[in-house]
């Protein structure tokens, strides 16, 4: 829609300043521009809708629903100190199947829209919450999106949410090409890389992105960040039991770290007490005292660590048990769902050699320009994806 400039700087201030969503309130807006927003956008600015609420002290999950009928979730956090921070989406479901997570266990459905994104900050703003701080911790791989950097691009506008670059932070499971991006375009964003062991062959075991971008080279990757941006770089250890919580799995922690000695001084580590899901029933978390005598070994040789309690674990909403399903299902029901749509996954095989690549698509999961990159043949395509339909905008050759 041509709007004289002007009435475009009406439209966002009543947005942005005003916190006023649906076009009908708009006041300052001529009554027949109003009706034409109306007829093009719908009734409000937000194009996403909030299908269920679920509260507990000091949060707030909302399932959202998709205008195609996607559904993800958001989170917020409200801290007693007056610090309000939220978890948001960026792809409904997730591609990367790592073993503890029950987002993983959807399959990808598709990536959001940059105004998919957004649309979650923005509904927490109308409803007078001010955004302190905001994560990428909730559904999704961010980096596998190619819609994330337009969504940061409006977060951090002036004119828009006009949140600063150090209050948003990018969790990540160490897409290298897109961490090379961040540190051009948005070199003060935060960045929180997602170790979870302290070898390939561990990490292998429990997130299969490790053979394609193994623990030395996205450190690697960090490593550059740090040298060029000068901050500091978060690193988070899921602690669970049995599998990477001993003395051993935290003097090999020790040993990974201090390859990358030069820059330590601007790593920090969280421990995170595994939060379990109904997807991944044999996982547990370590004792505190297990967490706390691993914690002691790593700060014993000079790593900045801490442990990291989370709350909104009662509600599903830590970091994780994000499965955009609704509480009143039980759970042996949402077990039982999620294991039916996994078995309607099929395997995205490389254009380029046809092997399979570690991406899984759903007959529902559409994917606009995404960049598939294939662990055997190294190569990144940029494909579409419908209804099991693949396209291929770009062959190769961007080796990494
Ligand atoms: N895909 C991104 C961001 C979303 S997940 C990533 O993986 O980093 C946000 C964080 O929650 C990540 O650190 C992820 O590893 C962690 N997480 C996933 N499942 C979890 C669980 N069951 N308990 C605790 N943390 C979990
Ligand atoms: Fe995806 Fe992150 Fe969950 Fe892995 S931990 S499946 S990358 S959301």
């Amino acid at each position: 829609m041509n709007l004289p400039d002007y009435r475009y700087k009406q439209l966002l201030d009543a947005v942005f300043r005003q916190h006023t969503i649906r076009f009908e309130d708009m006041k300052p807006l001529p009554k027949e521009l109003r009706g034409k927003l109306i007829e093009q956008f719908g009734e409000t600015v937000i194009g996403i809708k909030a299908i269920h609420h679920e509260k507990s002290t000091q949060t707030d999950k909302v399932l959202f629903e998709l205008p195609d009928g996607n559904r993800v979730e958001t989170v917020g956090l409200f801290y007693k100190e007056g610090w309000n921070s939220f978890c948001i989406s960026s792809q409904s479901g997730c591609a990367f199947g790592c073993k503890f997570c029950a987002t993983g266990t959807l399959g990808l459905h598709r990536n959001m829209t940059s105004d998919e994104i957004c649309d979650q900050v923005l509904y927490f703003m109308q409803q007078g919450f001010t955004i302190n701080s905001i994560s990428f911790m909730g559904m999704g791989e961010p980096f596998a999106n190619p819609n994330l950097f337009e969504a940061l691009r409006d977060l951090t506008d002036t004119e828009l949410f006009g949140l600063s670059q150090r209050r948003i932070t990018i969790s990540t499971i160490g897409i290298v090409p897109s961490i090379k991006r961040l540190t051009k375009e948005f070199p003060q964003i935060n960045l929180a890389y997602s170790l979870h062991a302290p070898t390939n062959q561990l990490r292998e075991t429990l997130m299969p992105i490790t053979k394609t971008y193994s623990l030395d080279l996205v450190l690697d990757t960090l490593d550059n960040h740090i040298r060029q941006t000068n901050r500091k770089v978060f690193l988070a250890y899921i602690m669970l039991k049995g599998i990477n919580d001993s003395e051993k799995h935290a003097e090999q922690l020790i040993e990974l770290l201090f390859r990358h000695k030069k820059y330590l001084a601007l790593y920090h580590l969280d421990l995170i007490p595994y939060n379990q899901t109904t997807v991944a029933q044999k996982l547990t978390p370590p004792s505190n005292k297990c967490i706390q005598a691993f914690c002691k070994v790593l700060h014993g040789a000079g790593i900045s660590v801490n442990i990291r309690t989370q709350f909104g674990s009662d509600i599903n909403a830590a970091c994780g048990q994000l499965a955009g399903t609704y509480n009143n299902k039980s759970e042996k029901g949402e077990t039982k769902m999620l294991q039916e749509q996994e078995k309607s996954l099929q395997w995205l095989l490389c254009p380029v050699c046809k092997n399979k690549t570690r991406v899984k698509i759903r007959d529902d999961t559409v994917l606009e320009k995404f960049p598939l990159f294939c662990p055997k043949c190294k190569n990144e395509t940029l494909i579409n994806v419908k209804q099991f339909n693949i396209t291929v905008i770009k062959e190769p050759n961007a080796k990494t």
